[in-house]
């Protein structure tokens, strides 16, 4: 059946959802729980029973519009929190497709044989808890200790934050009780990328998408007087840290290509002008496309961690905060998702995620696949996040196709 998804209804839900959290730089801050994600909530659940869908909210506060049918779920989503002065397409557009997709089954009363579902995942920023807090709850992955004792991004106890709203810690460990049974999740995103733009293609078919690994780091050497103390005769942390996040990246260029490591923060102790560091903390965090790839990085990576400290006379401490599994996309969604290209005649390339989304978490449950529109000038995170609506409309429109194959 020959049907697709209106582009300005689209766009208008966009742009009205975009107002929602709006902040004085021109960006979207829209955090999980925040005042403005409440009002957001309320407004998508307004919009889910408006296109005629059965609205459902679990205990960690995912939203669901559904068609029901007896047999398995077909499921399309994302998420409507964002970063502090993020931008408005990040996670929404994929929410909102998906939101247009089922509407317009809806209004074309296409039968369906198997159950529909538009799902918003709580905080997949990881403002609150950790990455993903909505979607491993919805998978019964959450650690329990985690909730019950986790600090937010904006170091407030996340139990502090659950009691301005209807959950509570049992409710969200508790959430996956309510997972119908799925047989296929799909995700439509902004690519957050530039290399879809760069090949002037609308669509990119995510064949895998990275695992990382998030470690909190630290060299530990002596502080000492930066006037007396001989240069050879220094333990110093931060020439520790230096050495080693040069080695550690030319290691990951050369050696796993297409991988990443990033330092991202990196702090001095006690930080001053006149004193040699005896302490630089850093954060480490790499990313791979393949099991494999990310367990060789750890392993060479902290060999040379080691190696740099014995050299300098420094220790290395290590411990881990997170980690997510790379996900390979199952064939017959690489496949559907091409052939539904094809005879919609749009442009389209397998393409790797860097960046981990739901649709990861939720492939310990059913087949995941993604679709990624292009990011202008790869700009996300940011007020300047944009899309061309040409190619949102293509998304939709191939997200649309795909799920009435699935559910057909
Ligand atoms: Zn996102």
């Amino acid at each position: 059946m020959d049907i697709r998804i209106d582009i300005d209804r689209l766009k208008n839900d966009l742009e009205e959802l975009g107002r929602i959290g709006r902040d004085a730089h021109g960006g979207v801050s829209r955090p999980s729980f925040s005042p403005a994600d409440l009002e957001a909530r309320r407004w998508l659940r307004k919009r889910i029973e408006d296109a005629g869908l059965c609205y459902r909210q679990d205990g960690a506060g995912n939203q669901f519009g559904r068609l029901e049918c007896a047999a398995k779920t077909v499921m399309a989503g994302s998420h409507i929190d964002t970063v502090p002065n993020g931008g408005m397409f990040d996670g929404a557009a994929g929410v909102l497709a998906a939101l247009e997709a089922a509407r317009r089954i809806v209004e074309e009363k296409v039968p369906l044989a198997k159950a529909l579902e538009v799902a918003s995942f709580t905080d997949e920023e990881g403002n609150l808890v950790g990455d993903f807090l909505g979607s491993r709850a919805f998978m019964g992955r959450l650690d329990e200790n985690e909730v019950r004792t986790g600090k937010t991004s904006f170091g407030m106890p996340f139990a502090d934050v659950l009691k301005k709203t209807e959950f509570t810690v049992a409710s969200i460990l508790a959430a996956h009780k309510d997972r119908p049974e799925l047989d296929a999740y799909l995700e439509l995103h902004i690519e957050q990328g530039p290399v879809l733009e760069d090949e002037g293609v609308p669509i990119g078919i995510v064949e895998k998408i990275s695992g990382k690994h998030y470690r909190q780091c630290a060299f530990v050497g002596e502080s000492g007087h930066a006037g007396t103390t001989p240069l050879e005769l220094r333990h110093d942390a931060f020439l520790g840290l230096a050495d080693f996040a040069l080695k550690a990246t030319q290691h990951v260029a050369t050696k796993h290509y297409g991988s990443m490591l990033t330092v991202g923060r990196a702090a001095l102790h006690p930080g001053s002008f006149s004193v040699i560091p005896g302490r630089a903390d850093f954060t480490l965090e790499f990313r791979s496309a393949a099991p494999d790839d990310l367990a060789a990085i750890e392993r060479e990576v902290f060999a040379l961690a080691e190696d740099v400290a014995s050299t300098r006379g420094l220790k290395f401490v290590s411990r881990v905060v997170d980690t997510t599994t790379p996900v390979a996309v199952a064939p017959r969604l690489l496949d559907l998702l091409e052939e539904e290209c094809r005879s919609l005649g749009y442009g389209s390339m397998r393409i790797t995620s860097g960046a981990g989304h739901d649709a990861q978490i939720l492939a310990g449950a059913c087949d995941s696949g993604m679709i990624f529109i292009p990011s202008p000038d790869g700009v996300s995170h940011s007020p300047g996040e944009r899309v061309n609506w040409d190619d949102l409309e293509k998304g939709a429109n191939l997200l649309l196709r795909a799920l009435l194959k699935l559910a057909a």
